[in-house]
């Protein structure tokens, strides 16, 4: 069965095929970077781009701003009931400023700053309501380019259909394995995360895969694809 180091080069290889853009959150400031994050792991780059120039165009991507800012007034900011951003990302979104104002005088760069270690702000971003642990490394990952990797569902599946995680593991256990492969550059790390989200959202999807023409066609055990938990 061919390892997870042999699929790494189709893995990102998938991931430029997904939007031509290494990184989508190049030139955001950190807390723009950490709401566009958020934003990314349930809308298209098509959709969630345009809602961060409307936050950023209403001076809202500032911590400070957004912790006061009532839900009502981001929301119509973002054209109302038409909006394609539902309420529970937007309050994610103000948690996560409420946390920068009340535990870090509202400075989205300690996500940047090599005193604090990455561990601690996992853990404190993970406890954020609404973020989690996928949320957290997502933010990491993007504000910071921290050494992360968020697993999402798509990971993991594709992880375990192939045998590189067995599918009871833990998500830190799922992460390890990612961040073992991939290594440390946060670049590389990203390239990957597109990767598989592009793969799992074409190929790999929830209810069985689609094997013909996924470039991790042969990468499969000589079996096929391994059962998940929900399989
Ligand atoms: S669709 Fe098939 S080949 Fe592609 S990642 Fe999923 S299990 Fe692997």
């Amino acid at each position: 069965m061919p390892s997870l180091d042999e699929a790494l080069p189709r893995i990102i290889g998938a991931g430029s095929r997904s939007s031509g853009v290494v990184d989508p959150f190049e030139g955001l400031a950190p807390f723009a970077s950490a709401v566009a994050a958020l934003l990314h792991r349930q809308l298209r780059p098509s959709t969630w781009r345009p809602i961060v120039e409307a936050l950023q165009s209403a001076g809202l991507l500032d911590p400070e701003v957004m912790n006061l800012a009532g839900m009502l007034e981001i929301q119509q900011t973002l054209g109302g009931k038409s909006s394609p951003i539902s309420h529970r990302s937007l309050a994610s979104a103000k948690h996560l400023a409420h946390w920068l104002v009340e535990r870090h005088g509202g400075r989205a760069e300690i996500l940047c700053e090599t005193a604090l270690s990455i561990e601690s702000l996992r853990k404190e971003l993970a406890a954020i309501q609404g973020i989690g642990s996928t949320g957290a490394d997502a933010i990491l990952l993007a504000a910071s380019g921290r050494p992360t990797y968020p697993v999402d569902r798509g990971t993991y599946r594709i992880l375990v259909r192939h045998g590189w995680l067995d599918a009871s593991s833990s998500y830190e256990e799922a992460r390890d394995e990612m961040i073992h492969c991939i290594g440390d550059d946060s670049l590389r790390l990203r390239e990957a995360v597109a990767g598989m989200s592009w793969l799992a959202t074409h190929f790999c999807r929830t209810s069985a895969p689609q094997c013909e023409g996924c470039p991790l066609l042969p990468m499969l055990p000589s079996g096929g694809p391994i059962g998940t938990e929900t399989e």
